[in-house]
């Protein structure tokens, strides 16, 4: 059946060159099988009828059975609408009519029997339908109606050059027909006896033509945990011959940079979390495999430790660490930050940035290759061909979604085989997400925050309560905090950003005027060496305010400052609020974050402002973000190829994405050649994927 299914959707009764091209155009359908693969967004119950007297507002895709007892036009601001009165024998409803008004006059009598079908509102107490679907009810009768009849996919072009609804239904009816709706099947037996999964051929048939609506439950729930189990059975798969293909060197021992720094420069106890993670990173990198770790952590949650733990390993078995990070200004501070742990353990550690004088790097570059330089921390500069290493074992990523997965393998070819790679991000992806898009690396996850640390209060104020705003920052300054004050900042408006900022400046100037207040200003318009000396004069306290742009955004770290301000906060998106909140919340004193915005907000606003005030969980909002956005939006177009789900949805359905991934890894596990009988049918559906990419673009 399945080579039946490779036919050109052309060949299909029905079909046709033209509508075959606009198939292809609107739809992505290719062939038989792509038809097959178009499932219905929803069904709608052509059994049900509703009185007029049950109505609600916004019911929507419900039918009434009466009569039309009176026509009117309603002048209006541009043209008339025809309004329809519709009568049962529990009340009277407004059928309404804004184009196409001559023909229904036309063809639409008055006291027949009709049944009309759409989406209700409730306007000025009365229920209307606007631009119903009429049929005489006789004729209604006449068509056996299926209790539950799908709604396909649709667009603009298609209905308007009658590829309706109704024709999608026909020709995959037809499809049926040719085929005998006999399809391969595509899950084992066992599989399907022990998760009570029905046959592919009758699960496709009740999608597309449901039976009962528990036929169709059941139909749906078997080929999302099909569509899912296959795309976690090919990331397990891409990761087991990645880890089988890919040596990785193997850190035997733990040696003594390790040891002596545990036992006597931590400078603090390491939460449960930390450890475990580092217990996962060292199993990898005393493995024979190459790691490909990401540790997902939440700001504050200290993964620059973890970070700068397992690069000790590296140099405990003969080997050098890098750590990139995407600014200048976060890979500095990682830089002070390490320096003096790095010499009190004698080691010897550099920074390569965009801004590093030539002399430096040609020092850098000549240690690197000669081994004497261990540890080297920067920015993109990491990346150039001029920067060699002589064995580097680990390269660690920070902030990862700042870099590009190009990036990400240019590292891997700094050596002659790949180092080790650990990515770090602090952006949590819900885990169902990072399932499917990054099924193929391994996670780890600090989930809990060091001890002791106060939660951030955070509240949503107006802009018309500036002056209390003000007046709170004057009492925190006199306290000794530094405050942040940031704005917003998107590409596509940078000149007008530029100007919020400029404005933002003044006024905050002026209300804080000098010599009693200074104030910092940071934007992605300066040069790199002036924001660095803004920001240190932020660090090192001589100044109060920092007045910034999204630049801060990542990892910046400076403990005193306690409040921070988020202006125009309803342009954020939900993952940028919580990192700019992370700022602050790092020292010993109560932390404040202050989302201010105007009174217009949109409800996905409001949600997001709810959220932050709500929780400073960042896994919570990055659930709630995924749900806003959808999941194509948060990891970027790069990626949704993978999030192009033909029925499951990542959301809704993580528990079946959950068991799809238990019973993928389970199968690799029990018979990782699939040379059991049972499992041929596996074997073969997943070579039909390979081959037949366009049809399961799941994997890029
Ligand atoms: P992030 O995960 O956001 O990169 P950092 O690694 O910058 O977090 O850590 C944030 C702060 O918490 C730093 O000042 C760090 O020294 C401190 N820190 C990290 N781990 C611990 C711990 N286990 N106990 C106390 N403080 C810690
Ligand atoms: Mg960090």
């Amino acid at each position: 059946m399945t080579t039946k299914l490779q036919t050109p959707i052309d060949y299909l009764k029905g079909v046709g060159p033209n509508r075959a091209d606009l198939l292809r155009k609107e739809l992505g359908i290719h062939t038989y099988q792509d038809l097959l693969n178009l499932f219905p967004n929803r069904y709608i119950d052509r059994t049900q009828y509703y009185k007029i007297n049950q109505l609600q507002q916004n019911n929507a895709d419900i039918q009434v059975i009466g009569k039309i007892v009176a026509f009117k036009e309603v002048e209006q601001k541009r043209g008339k609408r025809l309004v329809a009165t519709f009568q049962d024998d529990t009340g009277v409803m407004e059928l309404v009519w804004f184009r196409g008004q001559k023909w229904i006059r036309d063809n639409l009598k008055l006291n027949t029997t009709y049944v009309i079908f759409g989406k209700t509102n409730l306007f000025g107490g009365k229920f209307n339908m606007p631009h119903p679907e009429v049929e005489l009810h006789e004729e209604h009768e006449k068509n056996l109606r299926s209790a539950m009849q799908p709604v396909y996919p649709s667009t603009e072009k298609l209905s308007n050059k009658g590829l309706t609804n109704r024709v999608i239904i026909k020709i995959i009816q037809e499809l049926f027909l040719e085929t005998g709706g006999r399809f391969t099947e595509t899950l084992s037996e066992n599989m399907r006896s022990e998760l009570k999964l029905i046959k592919k051929s009758d699960a496709l048939f009740n999608v597309h033509f449901p039976k009962s609506q528990e036929l169709l439950a059941r139909a749906q729930f078997r080929l999302k945990f099909e569509e899912l189990f296959y795309i976690q059975f090919q990331l397990i798969i891409k990761n087991l011959i990645h880890k089988s293909k890919i040596k990785g060197f193997p850190f035997e021992h733990v040696g003594n940079y390790f040891t002596n720094f545990f036992s006597n420069h931590l400078p603090f106890e390491l939460t449960n979390a930390q450890k475990r993670v580092l217990k996962e990173i060292r199993a990898d990198l005393g493995s024979n495999a190459q790691m490909n770790r990401l540790l997902q952590g939440d700001v504050g949650s200290g993964k620059t430790i973890v970070a700068f733990m397992s690069m000790l390993m590296a140099l405990d078995n003969g080997f050098q660490a890098c750590l990139m990070a995407p600014t200048e200004i976060l890979s500095v501070q990682h830089y002070n930050g390490l320096l003096e742990l790095c010499n009190n353990l004698n080691i010897s550690i550099k920074i390569l940035t965009g801004s590093s004088t030539t002399s430096e790097r040609k020092k850098i570059h000549a240690a690197l290759e000669n081994g004497d330089l261990q540890l080297l921390i920067g920015t993109h500069a990491l990346l150039e061909d001029k920067v060699k290493f002589k064995n580097l074992g680990l390269a660690i990523i920070d902030e990862q979604h700042r870099f590009g997965v190009a990036q990400r393998s240019k590292l891997w070819h700094k050596n002659t085989s790949p180092p080790h790679v650990l990515v770090m991000t602090a952006t949590p992806i819900p885990r169902t997400l990072a399932m499917s898009v990054y099924g193929d690396l391994d996670i780890s996850v600090i989930d809990e925050l060091p001890a002791g640390r106060k939660p951030i209060k955070t509240v949503h104020r107006y802009d018309k309560n500036r002056l209390n705003v003000f007046k709170f920052i004057r009492d925190e300054i006199a306290k000794g905090r530094q405050i942040y004050i940031v704005y917003p900042l998107i590409q596509e408006s940078e000149k007008m950003d530029y100007k919020d900022l400029m404005d933002g400046y003044e006024s905050v100037s002026r209300d804080f005027p000098m010599p009693k207040y200074q104030i910092s200003i940071v934007h992605g318009k300066m040069k790199p060496a002036d924001k660095d000396f803004e920001m240190q004069r932020f660090i090192k306290g001589e100044t109060q305010i920092m007045v910034a742009t999204t630049v801060i955004e990542v990892g910046v770290n400076v403990p005193n400052a306690s409040v921070m301000i988020i202006e125009s906060a309803e342009r954020f998106g939900l993952s940028q609020l919580h990192q700019l909140r992370g700022r602050v919340g790092r020292g010993a004193e109560q932390s404040y974050c202050i989302l201010m915005t105007s009174h217009k907000l949109s409800a996905d606003s409001k949600t997001r402002l709810e959220t932050m005030v709500r929780t400073s969980d960042g896994f919570e909002i990055a659930e709630v973000d995924l749900r806003l956005r959808g999941p194509g939006d948060i990891m970027g177009t790069q990626q949704s190829g993978i999030l192009n789900l033909k029925i499951a949805d990542i959301i809704k359905d993580k528990d079946i994405l959950q068991s799809a991934r238990f019973y993928a890894k389970k199968l690799l596990k029990d018979d990782p050649k699939l040379s059991n009988p049972e499992n041929k049918v596996i074997l073969d559906t997943y070579r039909a994927l390979s081959k037949y990419k366009n049809i399961w673009n799941y994997i890029s």
